[in-house]
């Protein structure tokens, strides 16, 4: 069941691990999002948890949401109950979280403290280098993360090589390898081969990804698509030459997507184009599908199917029965 708000606070009774994973993605678009973050303290504080251990969890989320709305001391202080909740399982995301809202609050030897354990335990976890780098960048301390990050791709690689095998260790050396690229981009170093290797990585990632989760779900509405089509008219290749046949794809996706609770993904042609930057381009099918996964983080404001007399998702005003319900089966 997904997470209960009334007027922003969350209601729900006993909050399990996929209850937090449904208010990471939608919090930010709540009226409340800090009543939801004080929502989940006060869920831990009320033992209203489905499972004890998660109270690491929900005070992490608390105070990244509080984080994200600049609140910087309710976030510390959610942090630092994170970390104590967190004792026994010892997480880095608490520590490090700590350090990162320590060095927002301007005491960067306490931070340096949670931080310096977790310098060996870099290679332990997937989520570890990227939450230690934005630690250490958050604290300014980018040549030292550099040298942190080095060290652990070294024993990655070595890691590897005897046991090339482990499939597990490649994620967590790619992890490793894109985080120590960033900082370097930061600190303006040229090139070399572990940053090499993490471009290799990073495209074959992303070509996998795109077979997986590509642009099929996008939709544009009428007057976006006539923009869109307008700027590249090499588009209509994937989303074909009318709108109509625009309405009659995707309908025929949703319709072979039903069993997974599809929703189309109504995009514009300036997001669109915000979203490829200067850098990248529409024409280029992972640039879409790009654009897809960020339009996908938020929930679908158009649901589907919609009732048969329903006025259609498409926009069009029309029953769907009269709309892109017949027109796919044409
Ligand atoms: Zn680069
Ligand atoms: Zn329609």
């Amino acid at each position: 069941m997904a997470p209960q708000y009334r007027h922003g606070v969350l209601t729900t009774t006993d909050l399990t691990s996929a209850d937090l994973d449904q208010i990471r993605k939608t919090a930010l678009g709540e009226a409340d999002p800090l009543g939801i973050a004080a929502g989940l303290a006060d869920a831990v504080d009320a033992g209203r948890l489905a499972d004890p251990e998660i109270a690491g969890e929900a005070l992490i989320l608390a105070a990244e949401i509080a984080e994200s709305r600049a609140k910087h001391e309710a976030a510390l202080r959610y942090a630092e109950r994170a970390v104590e909740a967190d004792a026994k399982s010892d997480g880095i995301k608490a520590h490090a979280l700590h350090a990162r809202l320590l060095f927002r609050a301007g005491r960067a030897d306490e931070a340096m403290a949670e931080l310096e354990p977790l310098r060996p335990r870099l290679t332990e976890h997937n989520d570890a280098p990227a939450y230690i780098a934005a630690a250490l960048a958050v604290g300014g301390r980018h040549k030292l993360a550099e040298e942190w990050l080095t060290e652990a791709v070294q024993a990655a690689l070595a890691e590897r090589s005897s046991d090339p095998a482990s499939a597990e260790d490649a994620g967590l050396l790619f992890f490793l390898l894109q985080q120590r690229h960033g900082i370097r981009h930061a600190l303006n170093l040229p090139h070399d081969a572990h940053d090499n290797l993490a471009d290799r990585l990073e495209t074959r990632l992303a070509n996998a990804s795109t077979t997986a989760v590509g642009d099929e779900l996008l939709f544009f509405p009428q007057a976006e698509f006539d923009r869109v089509i307008a700027k590249w008219p090499a588009l209509t290749a994937a989303y074909g030459s009318t709108w109509d046949e625009h309405r009659a794809r995707l309908e025929r996706e949703l319709s072979r997507r039903a069993a997974s609770n599809p929703a189309p993904l109504p995009g514009t042609a300036d997001g669109l184009a915000t979203f490829a930057g200067l850098d990248a381009d529409p024409a280029d099918p992972k640039t879409r599908a790009g654009y897809t996964r960020q339009l996908a983080v938020k929930p679908s404001s158009i649901t589907w199917p919609p009732e048969r007399n329903g006025s259609c998702w498409c926009g069009s005003g029309l029953k769907y029965k009269k709309c892109c319900l017949p027109r796919a089966r044409a």
